[in-house]
């Protein structure tokens, strides 16, 4: 009787990372509650936007496994390749486009997107409300204030803002929810936060997307009804060019 070969052990499941996806998000939501717990606000008046851009349709799925729902792109052509299968078998799957959005790119970002984050000047507003009426649908929209006043950066500059924000609710009526800015890096970004959230008071806006991977427990704390995370949540991104 011959001993029997020892038997091959099962195949190991593919090396996806998926798993870190799902036990980050979970961490992240935790962070999340606590934050909005210690600022004595309700955890359910804070939502997550998984910042997904340069990471695969697999990553958008493992975090969709994980229960998010809600996702952020920069770019209007990534986000129209990546996100439509996933609609298809996820229905309330939402989309906020969080990128500086160009005028001849408009048209996709009202066919495609649930929140467009980055309304920051007369020109983009015109082509949005052009795409619109071609549409017959407008996302949501928040305007991004360039708080820090950044050469090179997008969000309509501080000292216009407000008449631009007046313009824009004239415009867009309801559809204008709020506003949204990006802090300078390597400043505290609390001032940031504050001046954002005092901006939205006195427009009457209640949505506030503010604060990122490195700072969006500063920005709960500080009254954002969005934060936007993305590498605390997909790992680090392949570098730009
Ligand atoms: C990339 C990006 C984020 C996410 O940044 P992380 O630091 O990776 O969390 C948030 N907001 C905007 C506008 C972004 O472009």
């Amino acid at each position: 009787m011959s001993i029997p070969a020892p038997r091959t052990p099962p195949a190991a499941p593919p090396q996806t990372g998926l798993p870190d996806v799902a036990r980050r998000l979970l961490a992240i939501r935790a962070r999340m509650d606590s934050a909005a717990r210690n600022a004595g606000r309700n955890p359910a008046d804070v939502r997550l936007v998984a910042v997904s851009k340069f990471h695969p349709a697999q990553a958008v799925s493992a975090a969709m496994a994980a229960g998010q729902r809600v996702f952020g792109e920069n770019r209007v052509q990534e986000a129209c390749a990546k996100f439509p299968p996933l609609r298809a078998t996820t229905p309330d799957l939402r989309l906020h486009l969080i990128g500086g959005l160009q005028t001849n790119k408009a048209r996709d970002a009202v066919k495609i997107a649930d929140m467009i984050e980055s309304l920051d000047r007369p020109a983009l507003a015109d082509a949005l409300d052009r795409a619109a009426q071609a549409e017959g649908r407008m996302p949501d929209l928040l305007v991004e204030v360039n708080t820090g006043d950044e050469a090179q950066k997008f969000g309509v500059p501080r000292e216009q803002a407000d008449s631009f924000i007046r313009t824009c609710r004239q415009r867009f009526g309801a559809s204008l929810r709020g506003l949204m800015c990006i802090p300078p890096a390597g400043q505290d970004p609390v001032p940031h936060f504050r001046l954002l959230r005092a901006m939205a008071g006195e427009h009457g806006l209640d949505v506030l997307s503010m604060g990122m991977s490195a700072d969006f427990e500063q920005a709960i704390a500080q009254g954002a009804t969005l934060v936007r995370v993305g590498s605390a949540i997909f790992g680090p991104r392949p570098p730009t060019v």
